[in-house]
């Protein structure tokens, strides 16, 4: 032993040696490790949650405060780490995560808190907590958004283009924020009728009281912001003197409402299971069964609409890589 002894634990020699292909190596009997005979395992260690969480989970011993505030969000980042290290299969430690997030959940969270916490709901496959925090940063982030990385392991990430599925999102919704609003100019601008002057002015104004405006700042703020500005929720233009019926229902609150509750509901946040699955257990099929069918959440644990799948299923790089290879190895 080097350095300082920071905590030691029991353990049970078959319980490591059934789990994890790097104790099974040390304390198989064909092994050379000093750890085949001995009985003590010299592990150098910073972080000692989360090799308790890890061995708890083994063993089925869990502590109820490891379910909570006592093990950090950098520690869940550590625990991931220590699992890859060691070779046991993180998934074992699903349950574990599940109880873990419901508490850390508990408390409000902020973006860089939910930024460092995709990684682990994506490799713990907490469908749930991936759609919904990939949903609300969709939502709230002005800018383009990345995951966050506590710690120094830079191999953890989330895999393939999820972080471009997310932002790939966030951008649809504005543009069918902007198509929405401004689509309707055209039609006063074809109109033949007098008053489609002072009824475009009026919708107009009507425009600059809606977080939209100033039009050259809108990119500053979140959809979230331009949903929620209160000249968007009671979008409101006054009806000029004389207004044509054609007119008075171009200015009518009706569409921009519309517009609202369609954009709230545009994004349920990137599903886990159309971006690792194959439904069909074919990725070509997948792609135009979805299309065929209509049945955007099929099979999947959360519900979700079209834009869901689509940049979900944009966010399997890894997969179409491979789905490339094959292609050209078929050439
Ligand atoms: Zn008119
Ligand atoms: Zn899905």
């Amino acid at each position: 032993m080097r350095g300082t002894v920071v905590a030691s634990m029991k353990v049970n020699r078959q319980v490591l040696i059934d789990n994890s292909q790097v104790f099974k190596a040390m304390m198989s009997s064909d092994g050379h490790w000093k750890e085949t005979y001995a009985s003590t395992i010299d592990m150098e260690v910073d972080n000692i949650p989360s090799v308790e969480v890890v061995l708890r989970a083994l063993h089925g011993t869990m502590k109820e405060e490891l379910y909570g505030a006592s093990v950090s969000f950098p520690d869940v980042w550590e625990i991931i780490q220590f699992c890859s290290y060691r070779q046991i299969e993180v998934l074992k430690l699903k349950g574990w995560f599940a109880k873990w997030l419901e508490n850390a959940l508990k408390v409000k969270l902020d973006h860089d808190d939910l930024k460092m916490l995709l990684f682990p709901c994506y490799t713990f496959d907490h469908a749930k907590g991936f759609a919904s925090m990939t949903k609300t940063l969709a939502y709230n982030s002005a800018e383009h958004t990345t995951e966050y990385n506590p710690t120094d392991y830079r191999h953890l990430h989330l895999d393939g283009n999820a972080i471009g599925g997310l932002n790939g999102a966030r951008g649809s919704m504005r543009g069918k924020l902007l198509r929405g609003l401004f689509d309707p100019v055209a039609a006063f601008l074809e109109a033949k009728c007098d008053c489609k002057a002072n009824a475009l002015f009026a919708y107009h104004i009507g425009l600059s009281k809606t977080g939209i405006w100033p039009i050259h700042d809108h990119h500053k703020k979140s959809v979230q912001d331009i949903l929620d500005s209160p000249g968007m929720i009671n979008f409101q233009c006054t009806i000029p003197d004389g207004a044509c019926s054609s007119c008075r229902s171009r200015l009518s609150s009706t569409k921009v409402t519309e517009l609202r509750r369609k954009i709230l509901n545009d994004f349920h946040g990137l599903c886990l299971d159309c971006m690792t699955m194959t439904k069909t257990g074919d990725i070509d099929s997948d792609y135009w069964d979805h299309d065929r069918m209509h049945e955007w959440d099929a099979g999947c644990r959360i519900q979700h609409s079209q834009p869901t799948w689509y940049f979900s299923y944009m966010g399997r790089k890894t997969d179409m890589k491979n789905h490339q290879k094959a292609m050209k190895r078929a050439k």
